[in-house]
């Protein structure tokens, strides 16, 4: 059968999971990057947008602020005109589409329109709620079943009816409710009326899988007051079951050091991945907003004339994948390949940089951190017969980059070319995005990793920098911290060493104190 256009997806009901960015499916994930309009609200994370091409229509369809929110008819309609403009649509869903949140009905008004779709499960909150608070909710000790149940009920008798009550109170299942926060004292005293025992233990979750999540354990009699007492916000879960008292032994996620730590990590387009990655495994919710993005450089010509000279070249310093990847770019326009490097000493910086060569097939002669180039003193036993003078050092940089590099060597008579290999801007993409997670979004800190991404922060944020001041402000080694100095930045704390295990220590640190 031949294919054809018309047998294309248009719409895909994607489930975002709850909260934490890690939830998401990696089919979901794939979605988002190929997406031409995508319809959002506040169930899920807005760090998704991120993941979506730069030109895609970014629509948000959830509630304003003293506003009403799109009727479900409109965002159904929204849906249906857009997929029939032949664009590729997503429509991003708190937790699983097909778990309350009405994906039910958005997808019977595709399938009716004659749209073809395809729904992507996600994580519900009520799986992942439960999981991240320490509950499983089966265990052969405790439970044969589980319910899932809407606790937006009003309370006229009408609707109560729509609840079995008798069969929940009865059953000794755990039960699951959602939007229920507004109803529990009505939840609470018909499953007592119904029979079940007052002193079940509840849980209420509140935010889950985020810095902020909270979580109540009561009993059913006591959980209306406690609530209260304790200001659980919504969106939150009720979890009702003996399943519940697992959690003192189970919890893992709200015990971390860093849990409730919300940080700010602006970055460029290499992306400080890794400092994330260990942040989130030390329990804190992370942010990474992209700065800035590579460019070519105004001009080639230094690099290219470089490149024409290489054969007097002794010794080859890669700072960074961006390097790596403009050289590679034109050594290609020059009609050359590696072979044009064979007679060099290739020195790379980190292990990003490291990768980034590997994948051109060279494995670097030696590896060095940021304070060794800055130095280049660690690099004399690789030069020829250890001699400094008169040696000729390539080592491409970023355009304008004014930030002196190998200074021992430079001093000791080394010749260095620093020709521009990439340029780099400040991109105002997510500016919208920043500004809202500073205002509403209770950050907790600010991670600055670079020189470059800390101006570019200030650049992009401009007359709302002063929002910044509210945050735990650490840099990643006194080069960051300079450049933050220089845009009024104030820092609270500054690493010994740029590296990220060095700005970890420091948050560490700095949530002890707090905590102590
Ligand atoms: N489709 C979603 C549910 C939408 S209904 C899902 O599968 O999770 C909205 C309800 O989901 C909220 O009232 C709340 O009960 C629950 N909810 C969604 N995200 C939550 C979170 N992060 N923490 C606790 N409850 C959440």
């Amino acid at each position: 059968m031949e294919y054809t256009m018309k047998d294309n997806t248009q719409v895909y009901l994607v489930g975002a999971g709850p909260g934490d960015t890690g939830l998401i499916t990696v089919k979901g994930l794939q979605c988002l990057q190929k997406a031409d309009v995508v319809l959002y609200d506040k169930l899920s994370n807005p760090a998704f947008l991120q993941e979506t091409p730069a030109t895609a229509e970014l629509i948000y369809v959830g509630k304003i602020k003293n506003h009403h929110s799109m009727a479900q008819e409109e965002i159904n309609k929204l849906l249906v005109s857009k997929a029939n403009e032949g664009k590729i649509v997503v429509r991003l869903k708190g937790g699983d589409p097909y778990i309350f949140g009405r994906g039910g009905e958005e997808a019977v008004q595709l399938a009716e329109d004659g749209i073809r779709f395809e729904v992507i499960p996600g994580i519900t909150s009520g799986f992942a709620a439960s999981t991240y608070a320490g509950i499983p909710l089966t265990h052969r000790d405790f439970t044969t079943n589980v319910s899932l149940i809407t606790g937006h009920v009003k309370t006229s008798k009408n609707r109560f009816i729509d609840i079995n009550w008798p069969a929940l109170a009865t059953n000794k299942g755990t039960l699951v409710f959602y939007m229920g926060l507004g109803n529990i004292d009505s939840i609470c005293e018909q499953l007592i009326l119904h029979g079940r025992a007052a002193d079940t233990p509840v849980a209420v979750i509140s935010r889950a899988t985020t810095a902020n999540q909270q979580t109540v354990v009561a009993t059913l009699k006591d959980t209306p007051q406690r609530v209260v007492e304790c200001n659980v916000k919504p969106p939150a879960l009720i979890i009702v079951g003996e399943v519940v008292s697992l959690r003192q032994q189970l919890r893992w996620f709200d015990t971390k050091p860093l849990f409730g730590q919300r940080i700010l990590i602006p970055h460029t387009q290499a992306g400080s991945i890794k400092l994330s990655d260990q942040l989130k495994d030390l329990g804190a919710e992370t942010i990474r907003i992209k700065v800035m993005d590579d460019q070519p450089p105004a001009c080639w010509q230094a690099l290219d004339q470089a490149i024409e000279q290489l054969a007097q070249v002794n010794l080859l310093v890669l700072k960074n994948p961006a390097c790596v990847d403009g050289l590679w770019q034109r050594l290609n326009f020059a009609n050359k390949d590696t072979r044009a490097l064979a007679h060099l000493t290739i020195v790379s910086c980190g292990c990003k940089t490291t990768q980034a060569l590997r994948n051109k097939g060279i494995e670097a002669d030696q590896v060095i951190n940021a304070e060794e180039l800055k130095d280049g003193g660690a690099l004399i036993a690789s030069l020829p017969q250890q001699q400094t003078n008169g040696v000729r050092i390539l080592c491409p940089t970023a355009d304008g980059d004014t930030s002196t590099m190998l200074q021992t060597l430079q001093q000791a008579g080394a010749i260095i070319d620093q020709p521009a290999a990439y340029a780099t801007q400040c991109t105002t993409t997510h500016r919208d995005y920043l500004i809202e997670l500073l205002k509403t979004e209770q950050l907790t800190s600010l991670c600055l990793t670079s020189a470059a991404s800390t101006t570019a922060l200030a650049e992009l944020l401009s007359s709302e920098a002063p929002l910044l001041s509210a945050l735990h402000t650490v840099a990643m080694g006194p080069a960051t911290e300079q450049a933050a100095q220089q845009c009024a930045i104030s820092v609270d704390t500054c690493s010994d060493h740029p590296t990220s295990a060095a700005v970890v220590a420091s948050l560490l640190e700095n949530s002890e104190k707090d905590n102590g």
